[in-house]
């Protein structure tokens, strides 16, 4: 009798775009998802913005990244 592998399927932790990235908008086809008013972690910047994004795996997610330095600040449900 064969046994079913099951594969625990988590979307969010799994893909590979991390904190502190430069954001790739093309590479990702990062879509707008919505503004954040929370600081960068990285530079002056009091805005941050929340993408829909799928990494080189075609794994999706979402990150918010700096406008202006353009790196990634989180990673988002
Ligand atoms: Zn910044």
């Amino acid at each position: 009798m064969r046994k079913a592998m099951i594969i625990p399927q988590n979307e969010q932790l799994s893909i590979t775009i991390s904190v502190g990235e430069e954001f790739k908008s093309i590479v990702w086809k990062a879509q707008f998802d919505m503004d954040f008013n929370t600081e960068c972690l990285f530079c002056y910047s009091d805005q941050i913005t929340g993408y829909r994004v799928e990494d080189e795996f075609g794994k999706a997610g979402k990150v918010a990244v700096c406008p202006h330095c353009e790196k990634v600040n989180a990673i988002y449900a």
